[in-house]
């Protein structure tokens, strides 16, 4: 019998209203069911928003610096269970225990960056135009904010957003992927275990089109920050539109390499490994395109599928593997679409077929695949596809490589492999992306730096690093005149003035 999981409300796990479950089952082994999880409906989400208003106001009042001891409290606890959350996380979401690893430690890293954000929380002190008057700024806490999370990083997402929302001073409703939700679960087990206060921080499992439409059309919710497909973001954003809400978006790509002909090549072959196939491209910094200078277009081809067809594909809790399933039925059949697609466009090279042989069958397991003769402008060439397949481009000079570069919705992140100092700052000025990497494959957040990015991808705002604070803050202007006068900004201080 499965565990039946619950949702985090007021302080207390509860079950859902509806008492209706959904199956989370692991990709890579479809035969392991991980548990039940709550199918909340709109009153669950009331009762999480009502808890979440009425913790407001004291959360709101705790010393910034206070609020960021409780984060430090959760790095620690996820640091001493990051193994057992990372194997929760890979048997729900499928990529490797080596990748999972990893999203536990942005989350830790973001632990601990929210913890000193605390004690900064920068506002500006600027000279008042008048005498005896003072100016500045600082940062006000906004109210109950809704989060909604993609699968793909199922513990660093929830954290990027939940961290600065919490030591920014608001209180928080999320509802994770329903792929993804036992790691998120984790998550807020490890909160209340760091001392996290009674309604602060609130989970609602359930459908997309159930919770998390429940959350962005709530009238106490006014900041909704969402993670996911270009296609739901749009939806959201219709809706934050009309209901005048504060909104981040951060949503799909189609991330290219670029390697000039004077490049590493061994360097560059890793770099498109890892971003193709790594996540089984399941990321939204995967590489899916991949633009070749003539002179080594053929070469690298050669060497860059021989290394693809050792990658090993499995379960990513067995030793050695490399390459997990994909997420579910419909991500797999989305995959073949597309190579039937690309099949009419361009060559296909290597793989395009579902992964078949032991440790296989019962996941949803796709070879890793190559196309090669893609046109730019093709629908291989500019639909994000979020799966192992990569779209290989050929290309004569620098400037018809950015131009390609630039011709999609989509401007999250690129890569140039180069020696080239000058081709190198071409490409920062250049290509139309939130993040440019150089000798670095398209993927490799760090916490401590915004991530985001341009176009269709975003709506202009930044999630990590510093700028996020900006996004869960409203700035206040606070003016103190001690002149004991009337005095007019604008008027009394230029009067006199001859301009
Ligand atoms: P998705 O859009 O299907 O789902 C994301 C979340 O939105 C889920 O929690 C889902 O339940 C919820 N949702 C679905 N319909 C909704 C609705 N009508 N109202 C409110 N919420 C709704 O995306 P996914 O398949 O989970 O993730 C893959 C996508 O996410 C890819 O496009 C990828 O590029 C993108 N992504 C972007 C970033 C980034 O930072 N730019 C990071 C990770 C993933």
């Amino acid at each position: 019998m499965a565990d039946s999981f619950k949702n985090f409300i007021d302080g207390a796990w509860v079950e859902p209203s509806t008492g209706q479950y959904f199956e989370n089952r692991n990709p890579a082994r479809r035969s392991d069911l991980i548990g039940n999880f709550p199918r909340s409906s709109r009153e669950d989400v009331d009762r999480a928003v009502a808890a979440a208003k009425a913790a407001f106001p004291d959360w709101s009042r705790t010393p910034a610096p206070a609020r960021g001891d409780i984060l430090r409290r959760v790095g620690d606890l996820l640091t001493a269970r990051k193994d057992e959350i990372a194997r929760a996380a890979t048997r729900e979401m499928g990529k490797t225990l080596q990748e999972t690893r990893g999203d536990l430690q942005e989350g830790i890293d973001t632990a601990y960056y929210a913890g000193v954000e605390g004690r900064r929380l920068f506002g500006q002190t600027v000279p008042s135009e008048l005498r005896n008057k003072w100016a500045m700024t600082y940062r006000r806490p906004i109210g109950v904010c809704g989060l909604i999370t993609p699968f793909n990083f199922p513990l660093a997402i929830p954290t990027w957003k939940m961290f600065p929302a919490l030591v920014c001073g608001n209180t928080v409703v999320i509802k994770p992927a329903e792929d993804t939700p036992h790691t998120v679960a984790l998550l807020v087990e490890v909160l209340e275990e760091a001392g996290i206060p009674r309604g602060v921080v609130n989970l609602v499992h359930g459908l997309g089109e159930e919770v998390g439409a429940a959350i962005v059309e709530h009238p106490d919710i006014p900041v909704i920050s969402f993670t996911g497909s270009t296609e739901t973001g749009s939806i959201i954003a219709q809706t934050c539109g009309r209901m005048h809400k504060r909104l981040s978006l951060e949503m799909g790509g189609k991330n290219a390499q670029i390697v000039l002909a004077d490049a590493d090549l061994d360097l560059a072959i890793d770099g498109v490994l890892w971003g193709a196939f790594g996540t089984t491209g399941q990321r939204c910094t995967a590489t899916s395109r991949l633009l070749l200078q003539d002179e080594i277009h053929d070469e690298f081809v050669a060497r860059l599928m021989e290394r693809a067809r050792g990658l090993k594909l499995g379960y990513g809790l067995e030793k050695d593997v490399e390459v997990g399933p994909l997420i579910h039925e419909a991500s797999l059949q989305k995959v073949e679409e597309y190579i039937e697609i690309g099949k009419g466009e361009a060559t296909l090279a290597m793989g395009g077929e579902r992964a078949t042989g032991e440790g296989l069958d019962d996941g949803y397991f796709f070879q890793p695949t190559i196309f090669t003769d893609v046109k730019p402008g093709s629908r291989l060439a500019t639909e994000e596809i979020f799966g192992p397949v990569l779209s290989v481009i050929r290309f004569k000079e620098l400037d018809e490589a950015i131009r390609i570069n630039n011709e999609v919705k989509y401007g999250l992140s690129s890569s140039l492999y180069t020696r080239d100092a000058v081709a190198s700052f071409r490409a920062f000025q250049d290509l139309d992306n939130g993040i440019t990497y150089v000798n670095a494959p398209t993927i490799g957040a760090e916490a401590h730096l915004p991530f985001g990015g341009v176009k269709q991808t975003g709506n202009g705002h930044r999630e990590g690093g510093w700028e996020v604070y900006e996004f869960y803050s409203e700035t206040k202007v606070c003016y103190l005149d001690y002149s004991g006068k009337l005095q007019r900004a604008q008027i009394d201080n230029y009067e006199a003035s001859p301009y």
